[in-house]
């Protein structure tokens, strides 16, 4: 038996292991594709809504494994661009944030990886109160089940870049792509599939290996490892060189263009010199490959604990055409959800 000693949630497993499990409850293999396609085509949220399934293996279903799902408990929506903020509650009384926001190309989901993050990011306020815990596969799903399902839309892209780190909740994360990616589920292009990270470089290089289409960004925010080292901690164990040839190397496995977030702060990290230091990072980091990438600008959000302030708008554009005028792709990011707190760096853990 593979499931014996806990309750398992059935959400957490992949078809392949629902498989497994549904022979040892003395089921048809064949009944997993139906069972998979009610959780994660449907999206059901009870057993009893499976309307092909027999009773008989419903009763099974209910007895051996855990369906419970996490729930809504606050909607925001944004009186400026309709992006929706959604406090998530967990069954263990945490609450994460999630964010949908909505493009011409569809809708898109920001989603937290962890509870709360241990980082230490100075300009974030998802790393204030700490880690609690990193998210079950279920949890993962249900951010983008319980949004698709309130709002009767199928989301088309997810983005992991809510509170958290998403690369030291690798397997579970994995998991969750490929059951959000396949067929019987959601059936999202893993190319719509955005993972942000602070730059675990064992964790980046691991992620390469997997060969997969995702789009890796790199919370860059400095041009040198001293202005990094003052505002992320974790570029105290990973230099800046080493993490740029990482990110070199995933581009060389997957042939994805990589991107490279870089939020604005007066008088830390927007400087002409920063601007032209960092053309200097790229050029050196990449020279003789041909390296696919691009600049995410984004002036640093607000945070109440912190006093970082966004520079103003002409430094924001000299720094932006000193990096274009020396080829960078640059975009300036679009502030979606401001006045509901939904933006980057600003989502949080709480507890019910
Ligand atoms: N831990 C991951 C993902 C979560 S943060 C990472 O570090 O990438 C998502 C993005 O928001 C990161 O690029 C992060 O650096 C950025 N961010 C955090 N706080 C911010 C703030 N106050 N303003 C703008 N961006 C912020």
């Amino acid at each position: 038996m593979l499931y014996e000693t806990t309750i398992m949630n059935i959400r957490d497993l992949t078809i392949e292991e629902l498989k497994v499990a549904l022979d040892d409850l003395s089921e048809e293999k064949y009944r997993a594709k139906q069972v998979f396609e009610w959780l994660h085509k449907k999206r059901i949220t009870s057993f009893d809504e499976a309307t092909n399934i027999s009773k008989n293996l419903k009763e099974k279903l209910k007895e051996s494994f855990d369906l419970t799902f996490p729930t809504i408990y606050k909607e925001y929506i944004s009186k400026i661009d309709e992006t929706k903020k959604y406090l998530i509650l967990l069954n263990d009384g945490n609450i994460i944030e999630s964010v949908l926001m909505k493009y011409k190309y569809g809708y898109s989901l920001c989603i937290s990886s962890q509870v709360g993050c241990n980082m230490g990011c100075a300009f974030c306020a998802s790393t204030i109160s700490g880690l609690k815990r990193s998210l079950s596969v279920n949890e993962l799903l249900a951010q983008v089940y319980v949004i698709a399902n309130h709002n009767n839309i199928k989301i088309s892209h997810v983005v992991i870049m809510g509170s958290g780190e998403p690369l030291n909740n690798f397997d579970n994360i994995i998991k969750f792509i490929e059951i959000i990616c396949c067929e019987e589920g959601q059936n999202i292009s893993e190319r719509n599939i955005t993972i942000s990270t602070c730059g675990i470089i064992e964790k980046i290089d691991e992620l390469a290996k997997l060969n997969k289409s995702l789009t890796l960004a790199l919370s860059l925010h400095a041009p040198n490892d001293e202005i990094r080292r003052k505002i992320m901690p974790v570029a105290k164990a990973y230099d800046i060189k080493s993490v740029m040839k990482s990110m070199a190397n995933y581009f060389i496995k997957t042939n994805r263009r990589i991107t490279f977030e870089y939020s604005l702060i007066k008088n830390v990290n927007d400087s002409r010199q920063c601007a032209l230091e960092l053309v200097k990072l790229f050029n050196e980091s990449f020279k003789n490959k041909h390296i696919d990438y691009n600049v995410n600008l984004i002036p640093v959000n607000v945070v109440k604990e912190n006093s970082f302030e966004r520079p103003d708008t002409n430094t924001l554009k000299s720094f932006r055409s000193l990096l274009e005028n020396n080829g960078v792709f640059v975009n300036i990011r679009r502030e979606l959800g401001k006045d509901i707190s939904g933006s980057c760096g600003q989502l949080r853990a709480s507890v019910k």
